[in-house]
């Protein structure tokens, strides 16, 4: 059979290559960090930096496509698998999400409503943003940001170059702040013969700059829903996207603001594995792997919570629950702030 190389070891990599092996295809593994949450499922583990050009070739030989679990991938790294094996989504989707500014000039591109932002790379640009986009705001650092980290909000008595300085002065985007209602996330895929499917959106509350809770079905009117859906499927056309993506909406009085956009499995989109009959880990191995794409209905009510940190440990209670379904990714060590596995409860019917 096929192998399906993943860049990124984590526990998306670990149920990226789950729902791989369940489908017949071997995995393959490439990342960095000892001993990663996947390594205990992937048929292969290949553990050496981005840096190391003859062991990101020998991995990119040994599979049939490349996909990744996080969209930080060096560009060098790319450089040179790409001219080996295809990687998907492809590089377009990648370089997009990198940056923020990138990401909103994109989305502004296609007509859809970001948060207003504006451009920091000097002290100049820095008061010009203020000026802009004022206060209240949320200085976010242009790459790397994940889990609310790279971001310090900006009150009238903040006083922005020591925010810059927090953020060690790299270049960053100004975002105004979005007063919404609630925050909901849409996970489309597309195939590679153009075919787009969503799973149903979830609303998604935050702890601590973390993702907490998904609850389906998401708080929404019908023409809500429906733009949520159109919006999600625009974007995955004009990146001529393959696979799942995640993207975060600000739900306001004035209509859908877009966040940001994930090209991947993404953690909102956990609660598919026990409301769907296919879930999003299928749905990408699916669509990379060039099969059509499953029927992502949900059947079920969910609501999918985090356990983050020493959360996991509550697991002999949790697991008394006969309606939760439970998923610990095996990592040894329960830091505060650290993903160690999610519970999707059932709440009835769909
Ligand atoms: P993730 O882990 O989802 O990648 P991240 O670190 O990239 O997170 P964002 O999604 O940009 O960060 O922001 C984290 C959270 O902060 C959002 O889900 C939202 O609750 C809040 N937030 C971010 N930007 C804004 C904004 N412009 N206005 C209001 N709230 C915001
Ligand atoms: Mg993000
Ligand atoms: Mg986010």
């Amino acid at each position: 059979g096929a192998t399906i190389g993943i860049l990124g070891g984590g526990q998306l990599g670990r149920m990226l290559s789950v729902a791989a092996s369940r489908l017949g295809f071997k995995t393959h593994i490439f990342e960095p960090g000892a001993n990663p949450p996947a390594g205990h499922v992937a048929d292969r583990v290949t553990t050496a930096p981005y840096e190391d050009a003859d062991a990101l070739r020998s991995f990119a030989q040994s599979v049939d496509v490349i996909t990744y679990e996080f969209e930080n991938i060096p560009a060098e790294a790319l450089d040179l698998i790409e001219t080996i094996r295809p990687v998907l989504p492809n590089r377009r989707a990648l370089a997009t999400s990198q940056d923020r500014i990138v990401e909103k000039e994109f989305l502004t591109s296609l007509g859809l409503k970001c948060a207003p932002y504006a451009n920091v790379e000097t002290a100049e640009d820095l008061t010009a943003a203020v000026e802009k986009v004022g206060v209240p705001s949320i200085l976010k650092t242009r790459r790397f940001g994940y889990d609310g980290k790279g971001q310090v909000r900006l009150k009238d008595s903040t006083n922005p170059t020591s925010a810059w300085q927090e953020l060690g002065e790299t270049p960053c985007v100004l975002e105004g702040f979005i007063d919404f209602t609630h925050e909901v996330s849409v996970i489309g895929a597309r195939a590679q013969d153009g075919a787009v499917t969503c799973f149903d959106p979830g609303e998604n509350v935050h702890r601590d700059g973390i993702l907490h809770t998904t609850t389906l079905p998401a708080k929404l009117n019908r023409s809500q829903h429906t733009d949520a859906i159109i919006l999600t499927g625009q974007i995955l056309n004009a990146l001529d996207y393959v696979g799942v993506m995640g993207v975060e909406l600000f739900v306001t009085p004035h209509g859908l603001i877009v966040n940001e956009i994930a090209p991947r499995v993404h953690n909102s989109g956990h609660w598919t594995q026990n409301g769907c009959v296919i879930d999003q880990f299928e749905q990408h191995i699916r669509a990379v792997a060039g099969w059509p794409l499953g029927d992502g209905k949900r059947h079920s009510n969910v609501v999918m919570t985090n356990l983050i940190g020493e959360e996991v440990n509550d697991v002999a209670t949790l697991s008394q629950d006969s309606s939760v379904g439970l998923h610990l990714y095996g990592k040894a060590e329960a830091k505060p702030g650290r993903k160690m596995g999610h519970v999707n409860k059932i709440t009835g019917p769909a």
